[in-house]
Protein backbone atom coordinates (compact mmCIF):
# COMPACT_ATOMS: atom_id res chain seq x y z
CA UNK A 1 0.00 0.00 0.00
CA UNK A 2 1.69 3.51 -0.67
CA UNK A 3 1.61 6.06 1.87
CA UNK A 4 1.25 9.35 0.87
CA UNK A 5 2.57 12.64 2.64
CA UNK A 6 0.75 13.97 5.71
CA UNK A 7 -0.57 17.59 4.34
CA UNK A 8 -1.88 18.51 7.94
CA UNK A 9 0.14 19.40 11.02
CA UNK A 10 -2.19 19.91 14.25
CA UNK A 11 0.09 21.51 16.46
CA UNK A 12 -1.45 21.02 20.20
CA UNK A 13 1.08 23.72 21.97
CA UNK A 14 -0.67 23.22 25.65
CA UNK A 15 -2.81 21.69 26.87
CA UNK A 16 -3.64 25.27 29.41
CA UNK A 17 -6.70 26.81 29.28
CA UNK A 18 -8.52 29.39 31.26
CA UNK A 19 -11.77 27.71 29.68
CA UNK A 20 -13.51 24.53 30.90
CA UNK A 21 -15.82 23.72 28.64
CA UNK A 22 -18.45 21.13 28.94
CA UNK A 23 -17.32 19.78 25.14
CA UNK A 24 -13.90 20.05 25.17
CA UNK A 25 -12.46 17.47 23.12
CA UNK A 26 -9.11 17.62 24.42
CA UNK A 27 -8.29 14.27 26.90
CA UNK A 28 -10.05 13.69 30.15
CA UNK A 29 -6.62 12.52 31.60
CA UNK A 30 -4.90 15.70 29.82
CA UNK A 31 -3.29 16.45 33.83
CA UNK A 32 -1.45 13.60 33.12
CA UNK A 33 0.24 14.61 30.19
CA UNK A 34 4.47 15.44 30.55
CA UNK A 35 5.88 18.45 30.34
CA UNK A 36 5.33 20.67 27.01
CA UNK A 37 8.05 20.54 24.05
CA UNK A 38 10.39 23.52 24.53
CA UNK A 39 10.31 26.28 21.70
CA UNK A 40 12.99 24.53 19.72
CA UNK A 41 11.20 21.25 19.71
CA UNK A 42 8.55 23.07 17.85
CA UNK A 43 10.54 24.78 15.27
CA UNK A 44 12.48 21.12 14.35
CA UNK A 45 8.88 19.42 14.21
CA UNK A 46 7.57 22.69 11.86
CA UNK A 47 10.95 21.65 9.95
CA UNK A 48 10.37 18.13 9.52
CA UNK A 49 6.74 17.97 8.94
CA UNK A 50 7.15 20.65 6.30
CA UNK A 51 9.96 18.35 4.61
CA UNK A 52 7.75 15.35 4.49
CA UNK A 53 4.94 17.25 2.62
CA UNK A 54 3.00 18.96 5.67
CA UNK A 55 1.59 22.32 4.18
CA UNK A 56 -1.47 23.38 6.51
CA UNK A 57 -0.29 24.07 10.29
CA UNK A 58 -3.32 24.27 12.71
CA UNK A 59 -1.96 25.78 16.02
CA UNK A 60 -4.39 25.05 18.79
CA UNK A 61 -4.07 23.69 22.33
CA UNK A 62 -5.85 24.42 25.04
CA UNK A 63 -5.47 27.37 24.49
CA UNK A 64 -2.64 28.25 22.76
CA UNK A 65 -2.46 32.10 23.17
CA UNK A 66 -0.90 30.26 26.82
CA UNK A 67 2.54 30.09 25.10
CA UNK A 68 4.64 33.21 25.72
CA UNK A 69 6.59 31.47 22.01
CA UNK A 70 3.75 31.50 19.44
CA UNK A 71 5.28 34.68 17.78
CA UNK A 72 8.45 32.85 16.92
CA UNK A 73 6.99 29.46 16.31
CA UNK A 74 4.30 31.53 13.37
CA UNK A 75 7.36 33.35 12.08
CA UNK A 76 9.48 29.80 11.66
CA UNK A 77 5.95 27.99 9.96
CA UNK A 78 5.42 31.11 8.11
CA UNK A 79 9.53 31.08 6.60
CA UNK A 80 8.84 27.47 6.15
CA UNK A 81 6.10 28.21 3.53
CA UNK A 82 3.03 27.12 5.57
CA UNK A 83 -0.43 28.13 5.64
CA UNK A 84 -1.04 29.38 9.11
CA UNK A 85 -4.68 29.15 11.60
CA UNK A 86 -4.85 30.01 15.10
CA UNK A 87 -7.80 28.19 16.90
CA UNK A 88 -8.24 30.09 19.92
CA UNK A 89 -11.17 31.16 22.41
CA UNK A 90 -9.18 34.30 22.34
CA UNK A 91 -8.03 34.24 25.99
CA UNK A 92 -4.68 36.02 26.02
CA UNK A 93 -5.57 37.87 23.03
CA UNK A 94 -3.79 41.58 23.02
CA UNK A 95 -3.45 43.99 20.64
CA UNK A 96 -0.32 43.71 20.95
CA UNK A 97 0.47 40.17 20.46
CA UNK A 98 -2.31 40.13 17.04
CA UNK A 99 0.26 42.99 15.87
CA UNK A 100 2.92 40.58 16.52
CA UNK A 101 1.17 37.10 14.39
CA UNK A 102 0.36 39.52 11.68
CA UNK A 103 4.40 40.59 11.08
CA UNK A 104 5.25 37.25 11.49
CA UNK A 105 2.90 35.94 9.00
CA UNK A 106 0.15 34.09 10.99
CA UNK A 107 -2.70 33.93 7.44
CA UNK A 108 -5.76 32.69 9.95
CA UNK A 109 -7.77 33.20 12.99
CA UNK A 110 -10.49 30.94 14.00
CA UNK A 111 -12.28 32.56 17.20
CA UNK A 112 -14.89 30.06 19.34
CA UNK A 113 -17.74 31.30 20.84
CA UNK A 114 -19.84 29.22 22.98
CA UNK A 115 -22.79 31.05 22.32
CA UNK A 116 -24.70 33.95 21.42
CA UNK A 117 -25.84 34.81 25.04
CA UNK A 118 -23.35 36.45 27.36
CA UNK A 119 -25.28 33.66 30.15
CA UNK A 120 -24.75 30.50 28.52
CA UNK A 121 -21.52 31.52 26.79
CA UNK A 122 -19.77 32.18 30.14
CA UNK A 123 -21.81 28.89 31.57
CA UNK A 124 -20.54 26.43 29.62
CA UNK A 125 -16.97 27.73 29.44
CA UNK A 126 -17.34 28.24 33.52
CA UNK A 127 -15.55 31.62 32.76
CA UNK A 128 -16.79 35.27 32.06
CA UNK A 129 -15.10 35.56 28.60
CA UNK A 130 -18.16 36.46 26.53
CA UNK A 131 -16.88 40.31 26.17
CA UNK A 132 -13.66 39.85 25.86
CA UNK A 133 -14.38 36.84 22.77
CA UNK A 134 -16.24 40.17 21.61
CA UNK A 135 -13.34 42.62 21.99
CA UNK A 136 -10.72 39.97 20.42
CA UNK A 137 -13.03 39.70 17.21
CA UNK A 138 -13.26 43.40 16.59
CA UNK A 139 -9.15 43.11 16.52
CA UNK A 140 -9.21 40.51 14.36
CA UNK A 141 -11.45 42.59 11.70
CA UNK A 142 -8.82 45.52 12.81
CA UNK A 143 -5.71 43.81 11.72
CA UNK A 144 -8.04 42.47 8.29
CA UNK A 145 -8.23 39.22 9.60
CA UNK A 146 -10.88 36.96 7.48
CA UNK A 147 -13.44 36.79 10.27
CA UNK A 148 -13.95 33.06 11.10
CA UNK A 149 -15.88 32.15 14.09
CA UNK A 150 -16.94 28.47 15.63
CA UNK A 151 -19.19 27.65 17.38
CA UNK A 152 -19.62 24.20 18.94
CA UNK A 153 -23.74 23.05 19.01
CA UNK A 154 -25.40 20.61 21.19
CA UNK A 155 -28.76 20.42 22.90
CA UNK A 156 -27.92 23.39 25.46
CA UNK A 157 -27.32 26.35 22.76
CA UNK A 158 -28.56 24.65 19.02
CA UNK A 159 -31.75 25.94 19.31
CA UNK A 160 -29.78 29.02 19.47
CA UNK A 161 -29.11 28.83 15.64
CA UNK A 162 -30.87 32.02 14.86
CA UNK A 163 -29.41 34.27 17.42
CA UNK A 164 -26.02 32.67 17.03
CA UNK A 165 -26.09 33.32 13.14
CA UNK A 166 -27.22 37.25 14.06
CA UNK A 167 -24.13 37.77 16.04
CA UNK A 168 -21.93 36.50 13.69
CA UNK A 169 -23.61 38.96 11.36
CA UNK A 170 -23.05 41.89 13.95
CA UNK A 171 -19.57 40.37 14.53
CA UNK A 172 -19.07 40.85 9.99
CA UNK A 173 -18.33 36.86 10.27
CA UNK A 174 -16.99 36.12 6.40
CA UNK A 175 -17.48 31.99 7.64
CA UNK A 176 -19.44 30.38 10.46
CA UNK A 177 -18.46 26.69 11.17
CA UNK A 178 -21.47 25.77 13.50
CA UNK A 179 -19.76 22.08 14.66
CA UNK A 180 -22.20 19.22 16.16
CA UNK A 181 -20.42 18.06 19.19
CA UNK A 182 -18.03 14.96 18.40
CA UNK A 183 -18.28 13.01 21.31
CA UNK A 184 -14.51 12.21 22.54
CA UNK A 185 -13.05 13.87 26.03
CA UNK A 186 -14.96 16.11 28.24
CA UNK A 187 -18.02 15.79 25.77
CA UNK A 188 -18.16 11.79 26.03
CA UNK A 189 -18.28 12.50 29.78
CA UNK A 190 -21.35 14.43 29.42
CA UNK A 191 -22.73 12.69 25.95
CA UNK A 192 -26.08 12.32 27.43
CA UNK A 193 -26.59 16.11 28.54
CA UNK A 194 -25.40 17.95 25.05
CA UNK A 195 -26.83 15.07 22.47
CA UNK A 196 -29.63 17.14 20.94
CA UNK A 197 -32.91 16.00 19.70
CA UNK A 198 -33.62 15.00 16.14
CA UNK A 199 -36.75 17.97 15.83
CA UNK A 200 -33.67 20.48 17.88
CA UNK A 201 -31.24 19.25 14.63
CA UNK A 202 -34.16 19.66 11.98
CA UNK A 203 -34.72 23.31 13.00
CA UNK A 204 -31.28 24.24 14.06
CA UNK A 205 -30.32 23.22 10.00
CA UNK A 206 -33.36 24.58 8.34
CA UNK A 207 -32.44 28.02 10.72
CA UNK A 208 -29.04 28.13 8.71
CA UNK A 209 -30.35 27.40 5.84
CA UNK A 210 -32.85 30.23 5.66
CA UNK A 211 -30.03 32.63 6.61
CA UNK A 212 -27.53 31.18 4.27
CA UNK A 213 -30.50 31.97 1.88
CA UNK A 214 -30.71 35.61 2.81
CA UNK A 215 -27.08 36.26 3.25
CA UNK A 216 -26.03 34.21 0.16
CA UNK A 217 -22.07 34.39 -0.77
CA UNK A 218 -21.42 37.25 2.57
CA UNK A 219 -21.20 34.51 4.87
CA UNK A 220 -20.22 30.83 4.31
CA UNK A 221 -21.95 29.03 6.98
CA UNK A 222 -20.80 25.08 7.56
CA UNK A 223 -22.79 23.16 9.40
CA UNK A 224 -21.95 19.80 10.72
CA UNK A 225 -24.62 17.52 10.85
CA UNK A 226 -23.54 15.27 14.28
CA UNK A 227 -23.25 11.82 12.78
CA UNK A 228 -25.17 9.72 15.46
CA UNK A 229 -27.98 10.77 13.34
CA UNK A 230 -26.66 9.04 10.62
CA UNK A 231 -26.91 5.59 8.98
CA UNK A 232 -23.12 6.11 7.79
CA UNK A 233 -19.67 7.14 9.51
CA UNK A 234 -17.78 10.13 8.21
CA UNK A 235 -14.76 9.19 6.59
CA UNK A 236 -13.07 10.03 10.02
CA UNK A 237 -9.46 11.98 8.86
CA UNK A 238 -9.72 10.20 5.43
CA UNK A 239 -8.60 7.05 7.12
CA UNK A 240 -5.91 7.44 10.34
CA UNK A 241 -2.77 7.55 8.81
CA UNK A 242 -3.67 9.10 5.70
CA UNK A 243 -3.43 13.01 5.48
CA UNK A 244 -3.14 14.47 9.28
CA UNK A 245 -0.70 14.41 11.90
CA UNK A 246 -1.53 15.79 15.22
CA UNK A 247 1.64 16.40 17.80
CA UNK A 248 0.18 16.94 21.52
CA UNK A 249 2.19 19.37 23.92
CA UNK A 250 4.31 16.50 25.40
CA UNK A 251 5.61 16.14 21.44
CA UNK A 252 3.18 12.07 21.66
CA UNK A 253 2.48 11.99 17.66
CA UNK A 254 -0.92 11.00 16.76
CA UNK A 255 -3.14 10.06 13.43
CA UNK A 256 -5.84 11.82 14.83
CA UNK A 257 -5.95 14.08 18.17
CA UNK A 258 -8.18 12.04 20.16
CA UNK A 259 -6.35 8.43 18.93
CA UNK A 260 -4.48 8.48 22.16
CA UNK A 261 -7.27 6.50 23.60
CA UNK A 262 -7.16 3.69 21.30
CA UNK A 263 -5.82 0.59 23.19
CA UNK A 264 -2.77 -1.83 22.13
CA UNK A 265 -1.00 1.43 20.60
CA UNK A 266 2.37 2.83 21.57
CA UNK A 267 1.93 6.54 20.04
CA UNK A 268 5.94 7.75 19.11
CA UNK A 269 7.40 10.66 20.55
CA UNK A 270 8.98 13.55 18.74
CA UNK A 271 11.52 13.69 21.27
CA UNK A 272 12.08 10.05 20.79
CA UNK A 273 12.49 9.52 16.86
CA UNK A 274 12.24 12.06 13.80
CA UNK A 275 8.17 12.35 12.24
CA UNK A 276 9.69 10.85 9.06
CA UNK A 277 10.13 7.06 10.81
CA UNK A 278 7.28 8.12 13.13
CA UNK A 279 4.78 8.65 10.00
CA UNK A 280 6.25 5.96 7.47
CA UNK A 281 7.64 3.21 10.19
CA UNK A 282 5.41 3.28 13.00
CA UNK A 283 3.14 1.07 14.45
CA UNK A 284 1.03 3.29 15.77
CA UNK A 285 0.68 4.86 12.39
CA UNK A 286 0.48 2.07 9.93
CA UNK A 287 -1.88 -0.09 12.36
CA UNK A 288 -5.25 1.25 10.76
CA UNK A 289 -3.53 2.15 7.18
CA UNK A 290 -5.10 0.57 4.35
CA UNK A 291 -7.97 -2.10 4.90
CA UNK A 292 -6.27 -5.13 6.37
CA UNK A 293 -7.14 -4.50 9.83
CA UNK A 294 -10.87 -4.37 8.60
CA UNK A 295 -13.87 -7.06 10.46
CA UNK A 296 -17.10 -7.59 8.76
CA UNK A 297 -19.22 -6.10 7.49
CA UNK A 298 -16.25 -3.50 6.52
CA UNK A 299 -14.16 -6.29 5.52
CA UNK A 300 -16.33 -6.82 1.89
CA UNK A 301 -18.67 -3.83 2.05
CA UNK A 302 -18.46 -1.82 -1.36
CA UNK A 303 -18.40 1.54 0.54
CA UNK A 304 -15.42 0.52 2.63
CA UNK A 305 -13.39 3.26 -0.19
CA UNK A 306 -15.45 5.73 0.34
CA UNK A 307 -15.64 5.89 4.92
CA UNK A 308 -12.43 3.66 5.87
CA UNK A 309 -15.19 2.02 8.32
CA UNK A 310 -15.62 5.18 10.12
CA UNK A 311 -14.15 6.40 13.11
CA UNK A 312 -11.29 4.05 15.46
CA UNK A 313 -11.62 6.57 18.10
CA UNK A 314 -16.09 5.85 18.20
CA UNK A 315 -15.86 2.24 17.29
CA UNK A 316 -13.32 1.84 20.47
CA UNK A 317 -15.39 4.12 22.81
CA UNK A 318 -18.99 1.95 21.96
CA UNK A 319 -18.35 -0.88 21.34
CA UNK A 320 -14.39 -1.64 23.58
CA UNK A 321 -12.80 -2.53 20.13
CA UNK A 322 -11.31 -0.16 17.92
CA UNK A 323 -11.33 -2.76 14.70
CA UNK A 324 -15.22 -2.98 15.10
CA UNK A 325 -17.48 -0.86 12.06
CA UNK A 326 -17.77 2.58 13.59
CA UNK A 327 -21.46 1.97 15.31
CA UNK A 328 -23.04 5.04 12.92
CA UNK A 329 -23.44 2.63 10.40
CA UNK A 330 -26.55 1.12 10.23
CA UNK A 331 -25.12 -1.83 8.75
CA UNK A 332 -22.95 -2.93 11.60
CA UNK A 333 -24.11 -4.99 14.60
CA UNK A 334 -23.44 -2.58 17.30
CA UNK A 335 -25.55 0.57 15.78
CA UNK A 336 -27.68 -0.36 18.25
CA UNK A 337 -25.85 1.92 20.76
CA UNK A 338 -26.16 4.43 19.14
CA UNK A 339 -29.62 4.77 18.46
CA UNK A 340 -29.77 3.73 22.26
CA UNK A 341 -27.97 7.08 22.96
CA UNK A 342 -29.95 9.01 20.90
CA UNK A 343 -33.87 7.65 22.55
CA UNK A 344 -31.82 8.56 25.86
CA UNK A 345 -31.01 12.02 25.08
CA UNK A 346 -34.38 12.66 23.78
CA UNK A 347 -36.25 11.11 26.99
CA UNK A 348 -33.60 13.48 28.93
CA UNK A 349 -34.40 16.28 27.23
CA UNK A 350 -37.97 15.88 27.21
CA UNK A 351 -37.68 15.28 31.00
CA UNK A 352 -35.27 18.70 31.29
CA UNK A 353 -37.64 21.03 29.60
CA UNK A 354 -35.33 21.56 26.60
CA UNK A 355 -34.94 20.52 22.73
CA UNK A 356 -38.76 21.10 22.59
CA UNK A 357 -39.96 23.92 20.37
CA UNK A 358 -42.01 25.20 23.12
CA UNK A 359 -39.12 25.54 25.09
CA UNK A 360 -37.80 28.59 22.50
CA UNK A 361 -34.45 29.79 22.66
CA UNK A 362 -34.24 31.01 26.18
CA UNK A 363 -32.10 29.19 29.21
CA UNK A 364 -31.59 25.55 28.96
CA UNK A 365 -32.94 23.94 31.98
CA UNK A 366 -29.82 22.47 32.72
CA UNK A 367 -28.30 25.54 33.48
CA UNK A 368 -30.06 25.46 36.58
CA UNK A 369 -28.27 22.50 37.43
CA UNK A 370 -24.86 22.96 36.81
CA UNK A 371 -24.05 19.62 38.80
CA UNK A 372 -25.33 17.32 36.25
CA UNK A 373 -21.99 18.57 33.82
CA UNK A 374 -18.81 17.58 33.96
CA UNK A 375 -17.06 20.80 33.05
CA UNK A 376 -13.23 20.58 32.09
CA UNK A 377 -10.81 20.89 35.19
CA UNK A 378 -7.48 20.11 36.35
CA UNK A 379 -8.40 18.31 39.48
CA UNK A 380 -11.06 16.61 37.98
CA UNK A 381 -8.54 15.32 35.38
CA UNK A 382 -6.35 14.17 37.58
CA UNK A 383 -9.26 12.17 39.21
CA UNK A 384 -10.24 10.59 35.99
CA UNK A 385 -6.73 9.73 35.96
CA UNK A 386 -6.65 7.71 38.98
CA UNK A 387 -9.38 5.82 38.39
CA UNK A 388 -11.79 8.08 40.64
CA UNK A 389 -12.82 10.28 38.18
CA UNK A 390 -16.20 11.56 36.94
CA UNK A 391 -19.70 10.66 34.84
CA UNK A 392 -21.85 13.35 33.99
CA UNK A 393 -23.84 14.16 37.58
CA UNK A 394 -21.23 12.97 39.33
CA UNK A 395 -19.09 15.98 39.78
CA UNK A 396 -19.49 19.46 40.55
CA UNK A 397 -18.08 22.22 38.09
CA UNK A 398 -14.22 23.18 38.92
CA UNK A 399 -13.90 26.74 39.20
CA UNK A 400 -10.73 28.82 37.36
S1 LIG B 1 -12.92 23.54 24.13
FE1 LIG B 1 -12.92 25.15 25.70
S2 LIG B 1 -11.78 24.23 27.45
FE2 LIG B 1 -11.30 22.99 25.62
S3 LIG B 1 -9.43 23.87 24.79
FE3 LIG B 1 -11.17 24.86 23.73
S4 LIG B 1 -11.59 26.73 24.89
FE4 LIG B 1 -10.33 25.40 26.20
S1 LIG C 1 -20.02 -1.51 6.83
FE1 LIG C 1 -18.13 -0.37 7.14
S2 LIG C 1 -17.43 0.21 5.08
FE2 LIG C 1 -19.60 -0.43 4.91
S3 LIG C 1 -20.76 1.47 5.06
FE3 LIG C 1 -20.62 0.61 7.14
S4 LIG C 1 -18.78 1.57 8.05
FE4 LIG C 1 -18.69 1.91 5.82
Amino acid sequence: MSVGPPLWLLAELTYRCPLHCVFCSNPTEFAATGAELATADWLRVLREARALGAVQLGLSGGEPLARDDLEPIIAAAHSLGYYINLITSGVGMTEERIRAFKAAGLDHIQLSFQDSSRELNDFLSSTRTFELKSRVAALIRQYEYPMVLNVVLHRLNIDHVDEILAMAERIGAEYVELANTQYYGWAWLNRDHLLPTRAQLERAEAAAQRVRARLGSRMQIFFVVPDYFETRPKACMNGLGSVFLAVTPDGTALPCHAARMLPGLTFPNVLESDLRSIWYESEAFNRFRGEGWMKEPCRSCPERHKDHGGCRCQAFLLTGDAANTDPVCDLSPHHHLVTEAVARAERAAAAAGNGTPSAGPGTPAVVSRPHELVFRDHRISIAVEHGSGATAGGQARGES
